[in-house]
C-alpha cells in the first residue's frame, strides 16, 4: 500500500476578545474545514488544529474596562467561540488555547532554543512608560495623533484611520490608554528577531513556491521590496507567556514584567495544540511527524491581514529553530464585505455567527460563503443573495431533486431501490457527469479553489434535477416500467454520490441524506475515490424522507437587512442628503455677460468696489467684494459674468443691482471672464 500523504492543517487562532462573525468564517475557517473534510474523504493522514489566541493588549484593555481579570475574558470568549464553531460544523481534531501550560512551555522552549543559537539581537532603548499605572505602554496601551494622517485616536501599533503600522514613539501627543497620563520615556531592553538577516533565506524559500496564490505572493514581494525590519518579540506587559528567566539571566536582564510578543507565541499555538491532541490520544510523541517529518504538508488557512506573520515571521522562527517543516502553502483569503460596506465589529456592523445560528441552518451559510469565497479578491455578502442561493440552489435544485426521487420510490416502489436496466444516452450522461464532478472537484479542492468546487457540486445537482424532468418517470411508470426503474435507480445512485461530494461544504445535509439512504456509519467515513463507483444494490431499503432545505421567506431576510441598515445609520456621522437643484430652478437664474465701464473704491468699505456695468441694453451699478483683489482701473474694460436678475440690495448705503461671478481660489478671488471677448448682454448657460 502506498504511504498515506500527511497534512497538517491550521486555521488562524481567533482572538478571544469577541465572538466570531462572517468575515472570520469566510477568511480562515470555512476554507480550512472544507479542505480538512475533503482530505479525510481522500483517506489522507490529516490533522486539523485550531485554538483561541488569548494573549495581547486588547484582551487586557477589555478586562480593565469590565473590571475583571484577563483570564475571565478569555475563559468567556474561548467557550463561546468553541461552541459556535462546533455548531457551524468546524471539524477541528483539536481546539486548544494559548493560556494553557503546554502552550506556555512550548513557546518558552522554542524561544530558549533560538536564544541559545544566538538568533536574537538585544536592544536597549527608551520606551513610553505610564508613571501612574507604573507600566510600559506597548502597542494598544498608548494612543495619540497619527503622524501620517493626523487622526487623533491612533493606536501605538497602528492607525485605524489610514492603516499605517506604527510604533508607540511615532505618535504625536501620546497618552496612556489606561490612565490618560502623559507617558514618560524610560529605558528598557527587548529581544529582537533580526528579520533583515533572514530575508535572503526567506526569499529563496518563497521562490520555490510559484504555485501559491498570486495575491499572497504579491504581498510577500512588497514586504521584501521594502526590506524586512527587525521586530521586537518581547514586551513589558503583565499578561502573556513569561520571558524564560534563564534566558533573561544569561543576558543580564531582569525577566520581571516581560512576556513574549503575542505574535511570537500565537502561531506556536498550532504546535502546542497538536501536542495536547497527542497527549489525549495517549501517545504524547505523536505530534512530531505532523510538524517535523519533511514529507508533511503544513497548510495555514488565514485572512490576508495575517500574511506577514504566517509567510515571513513564523517561518523565520521555524527556520531558525531547524527541527520544523515550513508551510507548503498559505492560501490566504481576501476580505468579506457586508451589503457593500466594510465589516466593523466596533460599530456592530457584522453578522455574528451565534446570532445567525439562532435563526438559520449552518449549511445555508456554509454554502453561501463557499460559493462566494473571497479567494483572490474581496467579496460581498448580501442577505438577498444568501436567500436566493438558499431558495434557488439548495432548496429548488438540490433539495427538490432528493425530495422528488425519494417520494417517487416511496410511492411506487415501496421505498426499495428498483433495479437498473441498460442505460440509454441520457443515463450515460448522468453517470459520466458524476465521474467528471468527482474528478474536477478533487483538482479544484487540491488547489484551494473552493468557490469553483461549490459551483461544480451544484451543477451536478442541477443536471440531476433536469434529468428527472427529462426522463418523465411519472409517464414511463405506465408505458415502460423498466426505463422508469432505471431512472429512479440512477437518481438514488446520484444522491449517494452527492452526499459524499457535498460533505466538505454541506456536512449537515450530507449526514441527513446518509440517514435517509440508510447507509452504515457516517458520510465522513466515505471514500472520495469510490464516489460513483460504489453502487447501492437493487432492493436497498430507503429510510424516512426528511426535507433538506425549507425556503426562506422575504420577511425573515428583510429583518436582517433592516438590522444592518440601522447599525450603519446609528454609527455613521450625519451626512446631509445632497440638495439637488432642479433644471427649472437653475433656469430661473439669468446669467449675462457685461462690460465694466467704471470702477471706484467705496469710502470706509475696505473690501468693496462700486462698478458701473454695461449689460448691452441697459447700464447698472453693482457693489462687489473685489477691493482686496483688483485695483479699480484693472477692471475697466473687462467682460464679466453677472447674475442679472438678483434682487437689488443696498450695501453700505450703495445700491447694488446684480452680482458678479468670481472663483474663490484659496484666499484670492478671480473674476470669471469669457475666453473670447464677447459683446455685453449675452446669455450664459
Ligand atoms: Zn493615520
Amino acid at each position: 500500500m502506498p504511504k498515506k500523504e500527511r497534512y497538517m492543517l491550521t486555521s488562524a487562532l481567533p482572538y478571544a476578545n469577541g465572538p466570531i462573525h462572517l468575515g472570520h468564517l469566510a477568511g480562515a475557517y470555512l476554507p480550512g474545514d472544507i479542505f480538512a473534510r475533503y482530505c479525510r474523504l481522500k483517506k489522507r493522514d490529516v490533522l486539523y488544529i485550531c485554538g483561541s489566541d488569548e494573549h495581547g493588549v486588547p484582551i487586557m484593555l477589555r478586562a480593565r474596562k469590565e473590571g475583571v481579570s484577563p483570564q475571565q475574558i478569555v475563559d468567556r470568549f474561548h467557550e463561546m467561540i468553541k461552541s459556535s464553531f462546533e455548531r457551524f460544523g468546524m471539524s477541528f481534531d483539536y481546539y486548544g488555547r494559548t493560556s494553557s501550560p503546554v502552550h506556555h512551555q512550548t513557546s518558552q522552549e522554542i524561544f530558549r532554543t533560538l536564544a541559545e543559537k544566538n538568533v536574537f539581537v538585544l536592544k536597549s532603548e527608551k520606551q513610553l512608560y505610564d508613571p501612574e499605572a507604573r507600566m510600559f505602554l506597548a502597542d494598544r496601551f498608548v494612543r495619540g495623533v497619527c503622524p501620517h494622517c493626523d487622526y487623533e485616536d491612533a493606536y501605538g501599533d497602528q492607525c485605524e484611520s489610514c492603516g499605517t503600522s506604527l510604533s508607540p514613539l511615532d505618535l504625536i501627543n501620546p497618552r496612556s490608554a489606561i490612565t490618560n497620563a502623559v507617558p514618560v520615556l524610560k529605558k528598557t531592553t527587548h529581544w529582537y528577531m533580526p528579520l533583515a538577516e533572514f530575508q535572503p533565506k526567506l526569499e529563496k524559500w518563497i521562490a520555490g513556491h510559484p504555485e501559491w496564490r498570486s495575491n499572497v505572493l504579491g504581498q510577500i514581494q512588497s514586504w521584501f521590496k521594502n526590506g524586512l525590519k527587525d521586530r521586537a518579540i518581547t514586551r513589558d506587559l503583565p499578561w502573556g507567556v513569561p520571558l524564560p528567566e534563564d534566558v533573561a539571566r544569561k543576558a543580564g536582564v531582569d525577566a520581571e514584567g516581560k512576556v513574549l510578543y503575542v505574535w511570537f507565541d500565537a502561531p506556536i499555538g498550532y504546535i502546542s495544540a497538536t501536542k495536547e491532541w497527542a497527549i489525549r490520544q495517549g501517545d504524547p510523541e505523536r505530534w512530531k511527524p505532523y510538524w517535523q517529518d519533511k514529507d508533511t504538508k503544513l497548510i495555514h488557512f488565514i485572512g490576508k491581514d495575517n500574511i506577514v506573520f504566517h509567510c515571513l515571521i513564523f517561518p523565520a522562527v521555524l527556520m531558525a529553530h531547524g527541527d520544523y517543516v515550513l508551510p507548503a502553502n498559505v492560501p490566504a483569503n481576501e476580505f468579506l464585505n457586508l451589503e457593500g460596506n466594510k465589516l466593523s465589529t466596533s460599530r456592530n456592523y457584522a453578522v455574528w455567527l451565534d446570532d445567525y445560528l439562532e435563526k438559520f441552518e449552518p449549511d445555508s451559510l456554509r454554502y453561501a460563503l463557499a460559493i462566494n469565497m473571497p479567494e483572490t479578491r474581496d467579496a460581498d455578502f448580501s442577505w438577498q443573495e444568501f436567500q436566493a442561493r438558499h431558495n434557488n440552489e439548495l432548496a429548488d435544485a438540490l433539495g427538490n431533486f432528493v425530495n422528488r426521487s425519494f417520494t417517487f420510490i416511496k410511492k411506487y416502489f415501496d421505498g426499495a431501490l428498483p433495479p437498473a436496466g441498460d442505460p440509454d444516452e441520457l443515463d450515460r450522461q448522468l453517470l459520466a457527469q458524476i465521474e467528471t464532478t468527482r474528478n474536477q472537484m478533487a483538482v479544484l479542492l487540491d488547489n484551494f479553489q473552493f468557490k469553483e468546487a461549490a459551483k461544480t457540486m451544484m451543477s451536478l445537482a442541477r443536471f440531476a434535477n433536469k434529468y428527472f424532468n427529462d426522463k418523465e418517470p411519472w409517464r414511463t411508470r405506465k408505458e415502460n416500467p423498466g426505463v422508469c426503474a432505471t431512472t429512479l435507480n440512477l437518481c438514488v445512485q446520484t444522491i449517494h454520490a452527492l452526499a459524499v461530494l457535498m460533505n466538505p461544504i454541506l456536512p449537515f445535509s450530507s449526514a441527513k441524506i446518509w440517514k435517509m439512504l440508510q447507509l452504515p456509519g457516517t458520510p465522513d467515513q466515505a471514500n472520495w475515490d469510490q464516489i460513483g463507483r460504489e453502487k447501492l444494490p437493487a432492493g436497498h431499503q430507503l429510510g424516512e424522507l426528511e426535507i433538506l432545505f425549507r425556503k426562506l421567506e422575504d420577511e425573515v431576510i428583510q429583518k436582517e437587512i433592516e438590522r444592518l441598515r440601522k447599525a450603519q445609520e446609528e454609527t455613521s456621522p450625519e451626512k446631509p442628503a445632497p440638495e439637488y437643484l432642479s433644471f427649472e430652478d437653475f433656469q430661473k437664474v439669468q446669467l449675462r455677460t457685461a462690460r465694466v465701464i467704471a470702477a471706484e473704491a467705496i469710502p470706509k468699505a475696505r473690501k468693496l468696489l462700486k462698478l458701473q456695468i454695461d449689460l448691452g441694453n441697459e447700464k447698472r451699478q453693482i457693489v462687489a467684494g473685489l477691493a482686496e483683489h483688483y485695483q479699480p482701473e484693472e477692471l475697466v474694460g473687462k467682460t464679466v459674468v453677472v447674475v442679472a436678475n438678483l434682487q437689488p440690495a443696498t450695501i453700505r448705503g450703495v445700491e447694488s443691482q446684480g452680482m458678479l461671478l468670481a472663483v474663490k481660489d484659496d484666499k484670492k478671488l478671480v473674476l470669471i471672464t469669457p475666453e473670447d471677448a464677447t459683446a455685453p448682454g449675452r446669455e450664459v448657460s
